[in-house]
């Protein structure tokens, strides 16, 4: 599903935020990604989800060559592949949840009806459905990371990523947002989560440790 094969990043003024990366995770994979603050995990998540382009190596995902596909390519790529989860849920403020994670289908070219009926779907995925017409601020964290699920998963992409995905939430809405993902990939999703938590790292089958821009497993 994804591939990096000594992949780099240097960022403009010179940062070198990762170095001779090689990795490569299989569909239906959980993996978990660790490491220090500035350690390059972002960086990576980022390339992962064709956000960004290395400065150096190759990164395949899906089949495509992340390099040499055209802006307009990558950019469908991202839109029919991969959905992201990030810390801060990035939730639009005074929209509703079922506006919310039916603004995840835009760019697929989805009628609007169709979005709304999707987005239904998918909060009832998240145990949410009673919640659509709460705007984010009626909802707690935890209950707004579950929006912010939906609206990943909305479009049914093969990987979702998620960016400290507990970093603002307490423990309880955490392990429900834990149970979650781990249901997504339960169903078939293949989901990458970046953590610098070591007991939720702990916790997934598979963990990748990120020092100094370097790519270690444990
Ligand atoms: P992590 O997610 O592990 O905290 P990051 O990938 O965010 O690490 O950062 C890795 C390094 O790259 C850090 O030194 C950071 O300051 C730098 N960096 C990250 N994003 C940018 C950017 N857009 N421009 C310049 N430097 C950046």
């Amino acid at each position: 599903m994804i591939q990096l094969i000594d992949v780099g990043k240097t960022y403009p003024g010179g940062v070198t935020a990762l170095t001779g990366v090689s990795m490569s995770v299989a569909a239906g994979e959980l993996v978990g990604v660790v490491g220090p603050s500035g350690s390059g995990k972002s960086t990576m998540l980022h390339l992962l989800g064709a956000l960004d382009r290395p400065s150096a190596g190759t990164i395949h995902i899906d089949g495509h060559d992340v390099m040499t596909l055209p802006d307009r390519a990558l950019s469908a790529l991202r839109a029919t592949t991969i959905g992201f989860v990030f810390q801060q849920f990035h939730l639009a403020p005074g929209v509703s949840a079922l506006d919310n994670v039916a603004d995840g289908l835009l760019y697929a070219g989805v009628r609007r009806r169709e979005r709304r009926r999707r987005a239904t779907l998918a909060l009832h995925r998240v145990g949410l459905r009673h919640r659509a017409h709460h705007r984010p601020h009626e909802l707690s964290g935890g209950e707004r990371q579950r929006v912010a699920i939906a609206r990943a998963v909305v479009g049914d992409p093969a990987v979702l990523l998620a960016d400290e995905p507990t970093g603002n939430l307490d423990s309880v809405a955490s392990a429900g947002v834990l149970d979650l993902l781990r249901g997504l990939h339960a169903a078939g999703t293949t989901v990458m989560i970046i953590t610098h938590d070591q007991g939720i790292a702990a916790g997934l089958p598979r963990r990748l440790t990120m020092r100094d821009g370097r790519l270690g497993e444990s």
